[in-house]
């Protein structure tokens, strides 16, 4: 698709960031540029928006961005994932490992219903450990997970074979 194409080609790599020897991918130059962002929520929306889908289940903090526009574009409502210590009420934890240490990822208790239809979705797959605590966590509640959505792929890290129990999309790949 053309429209992939074009935002992949947005999603630019940034030599030794955060540290060195790492190549990070900064999505930024994608949100900045309109008909990329737009592409990005119509691909969503084409592909979710006759399967029944009842809440977006958003990663903190860039998976916000595409999951509020895409919820809006569906008509559906937005349920947040965040970092410890920011949702208020009682919350399922979940704690992942990262490249170094460990990090928490917590949903509020009472957040979905037996009968929602979620996707959960972040901007980009590299190894698949945020997101299968992401999984962890709606799997403490009767929802239904009906697939992982990203913007893009680090397709190296194998993030897929890490997700293996759940769908997996993704528009980009990032080289
Ligand atoms: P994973 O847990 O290794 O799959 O990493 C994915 C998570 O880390 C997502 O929440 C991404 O936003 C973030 N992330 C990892 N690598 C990058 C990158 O190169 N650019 C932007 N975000 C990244």
């Amino acid at each position: 698709d053309m429209r992939s194409s074009y935002i992949a080609r947005r999603i630019t790599p940034v030599e030794n960031f955060p540290q060195p020897g790492i190549r990070f991918r900064d999505i930024t130059p994608a949100l900045q540029d309109a008909r990329a962002l737009r592409n990005s929520i119509d691909l969503f929306a084409e592909r979710y928006e006759n399967v029944g889908i009842t809440q977006i289940v958003a990663i903190e903090a860039r998976g916000f961005i595409f999951s509020a526009a895409l919820a809006d574009r569906l008509g559906v409502g937005l349920t947040l994932i965040r970092k410890p210590g920011k949702l208020p009420r009682e919350v399922f934890s979940t704690s992942y490992m990262l490249e170094y240490g460990d990090d928490v990822l917590e949903l509020h208790k009472d957040g979905l219903k037996v009968r929602d239809k979620v996707i959960i979705m972040d901007d980009m797959l590299a190894t698949g450990g945020t997101m299968s605590a992401a999984v962890e966590l709606v799997r403490k509640t009767p929802a239904q997970i009906y697939e992982a959505a990203f913007v893009c792929e680090l397709l190296y890290l194998n993030g897929r074979k890490a997700l293996d129990s759940i769908g997996v999309n993704s528009f980009a790949i990032c080289s």
